[in-house]
């Protein structure tokens, strides 16, 4: 039988909890990264506070919402 020190068994425990934890992050952030990339189109420009929105409903006229002008692409 392979013998292990207690804290050495905890260090490993806990290494290989973090490794995945960072895992997961990873593709979580890659998930929302290829979705950013995917909508460049819903992001909008105001031309009068010049505030950056996303907006996925209206596609040629949209309402900024911070000073609530209009904007067009
Ligand atoms: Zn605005």
């Amino acid at each position: 039988m392979i013998t292990i020190d207690f804290v050495y068994a905890l260090a490993l425990f806990s290494g290989g909890a973090l490794i995945c934890l960072f895992g997961i992050w990873c593709l979580a952030r890659q998930q929302q990264k290829k979705e950013m990339f995917l909508n460049p189109r819903f992001i909008w420009f105001c031309a009068v506070c010049t505030y950056s929105y996303i907006n996925t409903k209206d596609e040629a006229i949209s309402l900024c919402p911070r000073c609530g002008s209009y904007n067009r692409k």
